[in-house]
């Protein structure tokens, strides 16, 4: 075993190939190469396969601009500049336009009636309960129930008073004019990996020409108007203002490094964020509360403001990519296993009957070798009676001739054997055969033949195995060794030192060779073309015959060893 190890270091396996010489199958081929290169390629120009990568890192400021005038209810006229209608505070990435407002002016804290469809209605103070309040209400109740208005009561809250009383957003939006307000976006790109820096205000856009710039006539103008960006994300500006919303300004870098064909541009994309039905949602829309503090006669005040707007969020994303040799070598790694698709393609082709049904027998035939795993054994029977053969799988307990067959199948003639034996056959058929000496009526009296046996002339002096149960007949009739063919064919002398002597010229056929060539004649004539892998078995009643003829001068026969009827030229039937 060490040495078959040290041996296997020593030794390179590779698949054996089969070669059809096609011209169909050849083009075929090659065109199927062909288009699967194509393919490959195209992929890698297309996805730059062959391009290392590396994500984007950004920063975004913005400044929105625009002047709106309105008309407020109980406060009169008011002008919006940037600073009033952009909110408080400004997050990261996103800036927000107040585009509807409900304004309740003099708040002071004091006691007031709450606001009824928050608080509860009451008819008397018992209805109310001093300090008691939810999150939903106004202030802390007093414990006093006060008319609210002509019909309704409310408990008394201290609170800042008058305390908000609208909860809907005026329609039309009181500053639906900002669709006019322009935002100027800046955003700082990097990518890391090729230290790599560029901005959206590119270096050939100057002062004036941003002055001017608009979208619709330069899709690369980082000025944008509120309108537009709202249309362009499917919405109409005017019902959004009203309850306010979100949308999301998409900038997407999208770069190529490689020096030949070196481009980075930004390209903007818009779409609404938050939920488009107001009336399907619960709460719809965008809104908080601020309020303006002032100090009046030594009274602090405020000025409360609910207000409405859109938040626009900035949101920038892409990639840039690089030549680079590794990647470029790992996606053609990568593909090769595509050009196993033109062999499965050809096999399967080869293999239906859209192609020659001929080729594709001698294909499969030259191509899968069947092996048998040695433990199945599987015997070949040929019956006198019978043009078939019978492959059976060999038993060690039952007797061969009882065995039902795995497969029955026609026996093909050996052309070849059949021209040589009768060539060989004719001049000596008139002389008489030596086997006339050795005729079974006149031997000894042989024993009685077991049951199995149909032709009456299956005897053994020993006991047999299971295996070599066998007769030359499946029905009950004469025994083939009583035909004068058999005699001829198998056991004439002169023909089988003939055929010895074909093989070797300067043999001197003993009897030992002589009794293997008679096996081998009987397999010849009987099986005909070897089939598979199956090991011909010769009826006990012609073994005991040709022994009988041939016998081996000291000790017993080997009885029978199973040889594959491919090899069965070389070798005998396996007896020593
Ligand atoms: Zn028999
Ligand atoms: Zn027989």
């Amino acid at each position: 075993m060490p040495c078959r190890c040290l041996l296997g270091l020593c030794q390179y396996d590779t698949n054996k190939l089969v070669r059809i010489q096609s011209v169909r199958l050849g083009s075929l081929k090659w065109c199927l190469n062909a288009g699967i290169l194509l393919v490959i390629c195209m992929m890698m120009l297309w996805n730059r396969k062959y391009q290392e990568f590396d994500l984007v890192v950004s920063s975004v400021t913005s400044k929105v601009k625009g002047v709106a005038h309105t008309q407020l209810p109980g406060v009169g006229d008011v002008v919006w500049d940037g600073v009033d209608y952009s909110g408080p505070s400004q997050d990261k990435n996103s800036f927000f336009v107040v585009t509807n407002v409900i304004v309740t002016k003099n708040q002071k804290q004091g006691k007031c009636a709450e606001v009824p469809l928050i608080g509860r209605l009451c008819r008397t103070d018992k209805d109310c309960e001093k300090g008691a309040w939810d999150p939903l209400s106004h202030g802390i109740q007093t414990g006093t129930c006060l008319k609210f208005d002509l019909l309704r009561k409310t408990c008394e809250v201290s609170a800042w008073c008058p305390i908000e009383a609208k909860t809907k957003p005026p329609r039309p939006a009181l500053l639906a004019a900002a669709e006019n307000f322009t935002v100027l976006i800046k955003n700082n790109i990097r990518f890391p990996a090729f230290n790599f820096i560029r901005r959206n205000i590119l270096p050939s856009m100057s002062g004036s020409y941003l002055s001017s710039c608009q979208r619709s006539r330069d899709p690369l103008c980082p000025i944008f108007r509120l309108g537009d960006v709202v249309r362009d994300s499917g919405e109409k500006f005017k019902d959004m203002a009203v309850e306010g919303g979100v949308i999301g300004i998409l900038i997407r870098w999208d770069c190529n490094l490689d020096r030949f064909m070196e481009r980075c541009l930004p390209s903007y994309a818009f779409r609404r964020l938050d939920e488009k039905e107001s009336n399907k949602t619960l709460y719809p829309g965008l809104n908080f509360r601020y309020a303006k503090y002032s100090t009046v006669n030594g009274v602090e005040e405020r000025t409360l403001y609910k207000a409405f707007g859109i938040r626009f969020d900035v949101m920038v994303y892409g990639q840039a990519g690089k030549f680079s040799f590794i990647q470029l070598i790992i996606y053609i790694g990568s593909t090769v296993s595509y050009y196993a698709l033109t062999t499965m393609l050809l096999d399967w082709l080869i293999g239906t009957s859209c192609y020659s049904a001929e080729v594709g027998q001698n294909y499969s035939e030259r191509k899968v070798e069947a092996l048998q795993d040695t433990q199945k054994c599987i015997l070949c029977v040929s019956y006198v009676d019978d043009r078939n053969l019978r492959l059976v799988k060999r038993s060690l307990k039952k007797s061969l001739q009882t065995i039902k067959p795995k497969s029955v199948q026609p026996r093909q003639e050996n052309i070849g054997h059949l021209k040589a034996a009768l060539s060989l056959l004719q001049p000596m058929s008139p002389s008489p055969s030596p086997s006339d000496a050795h005729t079974p009526s006149d031997s000894n009296p042989k024993p009685p033949s077991p049951s199995w046996c149909k032709c009456e002339r299956c005897h053994c002096n020993t006991s047999t195995l299971p295996h070599e149960e066998l007769c030359c007949r499946h029905s009950d009739g004469a025994c083939i060794t009583s035909s004068s063919v058999f005699e001829e064919l198998v056991l004439s002398r002169a023909l089988l030192e003939a055929v010895l002597l074909y093989r070797d010229p300067f043999t001197t056929p003993d009897t030992s060779a002589l009794r293997h060539c008679a096996y081998r004649q009987y397999i010849s004539w009987r099986f005909g073309v070897p089939t598979g892998d199956s090991h011909p078995v010769i009826p006990l009643c012609c073994v005991g015959r040709i022994r009988e003829m041939y016998p081996k001068p000291h000790g017993a026969f080997s009885g029978f060893r199973p040889i594959g009827t491919a090899s069965m030229q070389a070798c005998a039937n396996g007896e020593k």
